[in-house]
């Protein structure tokens, strides 16, 4: 069975097509790349996916919702997909481990003492465990990426959806954060990726997804896509 099954999916934004006829399916433990111009529509294809844009017809089935159902509970829906963004979005004026225990003590119920052990290991994962007691504008945008992979990853998510993480970044700060995003990708996390690191993309990618003006013209495995012709 998919996880994320997109079916003739449509979206406009008033007279504007952004999404065109998208077929897509992808498998548990796929980690599928979705490369392409600017504004062809990527970016909206991965906000679909955690229904942070609404998709105009067809049908999204994500995780086994029906994402069209007015009946949705966003929230618990939104659970079991952790979302990394070009901009960190950390609360500037909380410590490094107070960022992270907000969602799982909050939206999980787990104690100040469950949910901060579990933010431990995950910074220790993303490898800056030394920094839970500092604030964001102490750290390097690459660190303060990795604060946010580790928050995501605290909530346990089934799917994540990273959208183009180190866009932001200083060269030098690009590779611990594709580091952290490689072995996830070894641990068998569905993930799904909008990024221009084709060096990257090659290697991790099961599958490559090209967007052009909001429409698919190609998925193709990632040794397929990048080969030679
Ligand atoms: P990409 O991620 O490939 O750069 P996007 O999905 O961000 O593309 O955007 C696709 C197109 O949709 C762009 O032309 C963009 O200007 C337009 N667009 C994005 N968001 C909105 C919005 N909220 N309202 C109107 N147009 C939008
Ligand atoms: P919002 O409340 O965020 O403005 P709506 O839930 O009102 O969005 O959605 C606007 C329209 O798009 C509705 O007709 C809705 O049924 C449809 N729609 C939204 N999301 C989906 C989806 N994932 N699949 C199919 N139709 C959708």
């Amino acid at each position: 069975l998919a996880l994320i099954e997109f079916i003739d999916v449509n979206k406009h934004y008033g007279n504007f097509h952004v999404l065109r006829d998208i077929n897509l399916k992808i498998e548990e433990g796929e980690v599928v790349v979705i490369i392409g111009p600017s504004g062809s529509g990527k970016s909206t294809l991965l906000r679909c996916i955690n229904r942070l844009e609404a998709i105009s017809s067809g049908e999204l089935i994500v995780n086994g919702t029906l994402l069209h159902t007015k009946k949705v509970d966003i929230n618990q829906f939104r659970r079991d997909i952790g979302m990394v963004f070009q901009q960190f979005n950390l609360y500037p004026h909380k410590k490094v481990i107070d960022n992270i225990v907000l969602a799982p003590t909050r939206v999980l119920g787990l104690s100040k003492e469950e949910a901060t052990k579990t933010a431990m290991r995950y910074l220790k994962r993303v490898g800056i465990a030394d920094k839970a007691d500092s604030y964001p504008a102490q750290l390097s945008g690459g660190q303060q990426q990795r604060v946010a992979i580790a928050r995501s990853l605290t909530m346990n998510p089934k799917i994540m959806l990273f959208d183009e993480p180190t866009s932001a970044l200083d060269p030098e700060m690009i590779g611990e954060v594709l580091d952290v995003m490689r072995s996830l990708t070894h641990e068998g996390m569905t993930m799904v990726i909008v990024t221009h690191e084709m060096g990257f993309a090659r290697e991790v990618a099961d599958r490559v997804v090209f967007m052009d003006e909001g429409q698919i013209l190609e998925v193709a495995p990632s040794s397929k896509f990048f080969a030679k012709p």
